[in-house]
């Protein structure tokens, strides 16, 4: 492989009007969840202008999911890019995956020049993954079996520090309400069933137990409904708790213990509890230590100053589910030089600045080459897999 990371930064750095272009107009037009149709189309326009096939879309069912592809030479590992483009209510791009998909993009354009410039044989895929930040696109995706031919899944997000994969916590969300019966609080309390009261017993069982929990767990929860009146014993109440944790092991016993709470509140109270799933269920992330290792190689020599993270990541990412499927890894790039939190005005600004499209220009050009490694070296290959199905067994 006589491409190295500098020389496809170069590369990309020719489409550079393009991706930007892509980068602001995403960033200008947030979308939420599964409305992403603005982004597939202008990421179809930037994909059609650099001469690729139209994508597949929509894709598993999803019309905001796309899948794009291209084939140099005979037989060859596949290698797969996740593209995310959905926004957050009232925030826009404050997770900024306007540069995601960019990126990826990015990437993808300069897979296929090297790859054919070398006659690099194998197959790169770009996964258009919608609603990362709710309903979970890529956990859907998985459902029709996306990553069957694929060997390997990578992608880059925003952050305020260019930092290898931490990981990210398992997720289960919950919405419980409970029923219970209005009477008079006053006239004819013994009538009552007191459904908040339910409510804040679950939320007393949650935090009793949150000191028995290990720090790889987090438990937060909001109430949704508190009844109506304060002279209406409140006949529903209804509550919304997210369940995180970084181990398999200890997001089942989370969820079990939790339901058990449920049945508690129920039976201190005479109140019935509904329950629901408030969106889909993440796996947390696996980290590929070997794709690791790279990004930090091939982002130190873009003077992307990367950093090796000191704790596991807590939040979460539909990117977990596909981290075990197949090897994956999912490193951030900056894009600010100040302490902007994801989720933020801040993070929204800095992810339509130069700087920020400069940086992840930086981090395709580190995914394009480590494919590259992955598609040519079969030891590389095999580290890779290695390292997957060893966390994989250690975490399941
Ligand atoms: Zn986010
Ligand atoms: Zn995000």
């Amino acid at each position: 492989m006589k491409e190295d990371v500098k020389g496809l930064y170069t590369l990309i750095l020719e489409k550079k009007e393009l991706f930007s272009d892509l980068a602001r107009s995403i960033w200008e037009n947030p979308e939420l969840a599964y409305q992403e149709f603005f982004a597939c189309k202008k990421q179809f326009e930037v994909l059609e202008k650099l001469q690729f096939a139209l994508p597949v879309n929509p894709y598993c069912g999803l019309e905001t999911a796309y899948r794009a592809e291209f084939t140099n030479g005979e037989g060859g590992p596949t290698v797969g890019i996740c593209s995310e483009y959905d926004a957050l209510p009232g925030l826009g791009h404050g997770c900024g995956h306007n540069l995601i998909c960019t990126a990826a993009l990015a990437a993808f354009y300069a897979l296929r020049e090297v790859m054919k410039k070398e006659n690099i044989a194998g197959k790169v895929v770009l996964f258009g993954t919608p609603a990362e930040e709710s309903y979970g696109g890529k956990v859907k995706m998985l459902e029709k079996n996306c990553l069957d031919d694929v060997d390997m899944v990578i992608m880059t997000h925003p952050s305020a520090r260019c930092i290898q994969d931490a990981g990210s916590t398992a997720i289960t969300r919950y919405d419980v309400t409970f029923h219970g019966k209005a009477a008079h609080a006053a006239g004819s309390p013994e009538l009552g069933i007191n459904a908040l009261d339910a409510v804040m017993l679950l939320f007393n069982a949650v935090n009793s137990f949150r000191q028995q929990m290990p720090d790889c767990c987090r438990v937060h929860g909001i109430v949704m409904d508190g009844g109506d009146a304060p002279n209406i014993i409140p006949e529903k109440a209804s509550c919304r708790f997210f369940l995180r944790s970084l181990e398999q092991k200890w997001m089942r016993k989370l969820d079990e213990r939790f339901l058990n709470m449920v049945r508690g509140a129920e039976l201190m109270t005479d109140a019935k509890a509904e329950v629901k799933l408030f969106n889909i269920p993440y796996k947390g992330r696996l980290p590929n230590k070997v794709m690791n290792e790279s990004f930090y190689e091939y982002a130190s020599l873009l003077d992307m100053e990367p950093l090796r993270p000191s704790v596991p990541g807590k939040g979460s990412s539909d990117f977990g589910d596909f981290s075990r499927q197949k090897p994956g890894v999912h490193f951030y790039f900056a894009a600010t030089t100040s302490p902007a939190a994801g989720h933020s005005a801040e993070m929204r600004e800095a992810c339509n600045t130069p700087f920020a499209l400069d940086q992840a220009l930086r981090a395709s050009a580190v995914m394009a080459q480590i494919c590259l490694q992955f598609l040519t070296d079969a030891g590389y290959r095999q580290a890779v897999r290695k390292d997957y199905e060893s966390a994989s067994v250690k975490d399941s």
